[in-house]
C-alpha cells in the first residue's frame, strides 16, 4: 500500500478552495464545467439523451444542428498537448455552426511566451469569445480561471464560461462524460450490476480520477470498482476516501488476473511519462501492464475494454496496430466518436441551453 496522499511535486493550488463550482441541478445554461463534481446522475442523464440525439441527427445530416450554436465563439486555449479533446471539441463548435478561435501560433507564441499569467491570458479569451476550452499542466488551473473569469463577467458586455480540457493531474471532466456515456451506450443503457476494472497509472491519469468520481452516482448496489495498479501509482487517498464514503465496494491489486475475468468494463491507461520526475521510476513500472490478445482473452466475451488514448507500449500495440483492435470487445474508437457528440451536448447546453 503506497502511503502517499497526493502525487508528489503538486503544489497545492489556492483556487482549489477559492472558487467552488456551480451545481449542474438540470440547467447547464452559462455555467462553467470545471469538475464531475458539479453533475448528478439526472444531469448525466440529460447529456446521454442529448448525445444520442444528436448522433441520430448528425447520421440523418441534419442542417438543423448548425442553428445550435451559430453566431457563438470558442476559444481553444491548450496549454499541454492534445489531441482527441482539442480536435473533437473544435468539431463540435463547428458542427452546432459555431466559430473557433486560438492564437495564432498557438499560445505558447501568445503572450504566455512574454510572461504573461494565466488569469490575463484567459481573460483576453473571455472578452472575445463565449466559451473557453483550457487544458493546463497545473492541478486547479480551470478553478484559478473560473475565478477570474467571474469577475471578469461582471464587467464585461459579453459573458464567457470556461470548459476544463483536463487540469493537471486532477481531473478530465468532458473525458470522463463520455466514457460514461460509452458504457451506458454499450452496456444496454444502463449502468447496472457492472463490474468496472480501472487499470494502469491511477494516480496520475486525471481521466480516471473523473470517472471513479462519476461511477460512485451509480452506488454499490449496481457497481462495483476494481483498481489495478502497481504500488507506486494508487488511485489518490482522497478519491479512494470519497468512494468509501459512498459505501461503494472497491478492491485494490497488482495482481490484474485477480480481476479480469469478472471485469465486465476494463478501462486500460498510460503510465504518465510527463507528470514523473524521475525519468528511472518511469523506466521501472512503465511495462507493468501490458494489453495483449492472450490477455484480452482472459476477460468476457462481452467485456469492453476502453482507453482514454493516446496508447503507447501498454496496449501491445507496437509491431501491429491491428491485434486488438479488431476484437469486438476493443471500443475505443467508439469511444473516441462518442467525445464528439457528448461535447457537442455539453456545448449546445452550456452556451443555448437548448433542448436537443
Ligand atoms: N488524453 C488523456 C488526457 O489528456 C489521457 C492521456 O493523456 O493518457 O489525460
Amino acid at each position: 500500500m503506497n502511503g502517499d496522499t497526493e502525487p508528489k511535486g503538486t503544489p497545492t493550488n489556492p483556487y482549489l478552495q477559492r472558487y467552488v463550482p456551480p451545481k449542474i441541478e438540470g440547467n447547464f445554461t452559462g455555467k462553467h464545467i470545471i469538475t464531475v463534481d458539479q453533475f448528478e446522475r439526472k444531469d448525466l442523464q440529460i447529456l446521454f439523451d442529448a448525445a444520442i440525439s444528436i448522433r441520430k441527427r448528425i447520421h440523418h445530416a441534419d442542417r438543423g444542428l448548425t442553428e445550435l450554436c451559430a453566431g457563438k465563439i470558442m476559444a481553444s486555449l491548450f496549454f499541454e498537448a492534445s489531441t482527441r479533446t482539442d480536435m473533437s471539441f473544435q468539431a463540435s463548435m463547428r458542427r452546432l455552426g459555431g466559430e473557433v478561435i486560438a492564437a495564432s501560433n498557438g499560445v505558447q507564441f501568445s503572450s504566455v511566451y512574454k510572461g504573461e499569467n494565466l488569469a490575463d491570458t484567459v481573460r483576453a479569451a473571455g472578452c472575445y469569445a463565449d466559451v473557453i476550452v483550457l487544458r493546463h499542466p497545473q492541478l486547479g488551473s480551470s478553478y484559478e480561471a473560473a475565478y477570474y473569469l467571474d469577475k471578469l463577467n461582471k464587467r464585461i458586455k459579453n459573458p464567457s464560461v470556461i470548459i476544463s480540457g483536463g487540469d493537471g493531474i486532477g481531473e478530465h471532466p468532458t473525458q470522463a462524460l463520455l466514457d460514461m456515456f460509452t458504457i451506458y451506450d454499450l452496456k444496454n443503457r444502463s449502468l447496472d450490476n457492472l463490474t468496472i476494472t480501472l487499470v494502469g497509472d491511477l494516480r496520475n491519469g486525471r481521466t480516471v480520477h473523473s470517472l471513479a468520481k462519476l461511477l460512485a452516482h451509480y452506488g454499490p448496489q449496481n457497481v462495483s470498482l476494481s483498481f489495478v495498479s502497481p504500488s507506486t501509482l494508487q488511485m489518490p487517498r482522497a478519491i479512494i476516501q470519497m468512494l468509501n464514503d459512498k459505501g461503494m465496494t472497491i478492491y485494490e491489486t497488482a495482481d490484474l488476473n485477480e480481476v479480469l475475468p469478472h471485469s465486465d468494463v476494463i478501462y486500460w491507461t498510460r503510465v504518465q511519462e510527463e507528470r514523473f520526475e524521475d525519468a528511472a521510476a518511469y523506466e521501472a513500472i512503465k511495462d507493468d501492464f501490458i494489453m495483449t490478445p492472450p490477455v484480452l482473452a482472459r476477460t468476457k466475451s462481452d467485456a469492453i475494454l476502453m482507453h482514454p488514448l493516446p496508447r503507447k507500449n501498454e496496449m501491445g500495440t507496437r509491431d501491429d496496430h491491428d491485434i486488438l483492435d479488431e476484437d469486438p470487445r476493443a471500443v475505443y474508437f467508439e469511444q473516441m466518436e462518442n467525445g464528439m457528440f457528448i461535447r457537442m451536448a455539453l456545448l449546445a447546453k452550456v452556451l443555448r441551453g437548448v433542448y436537443v
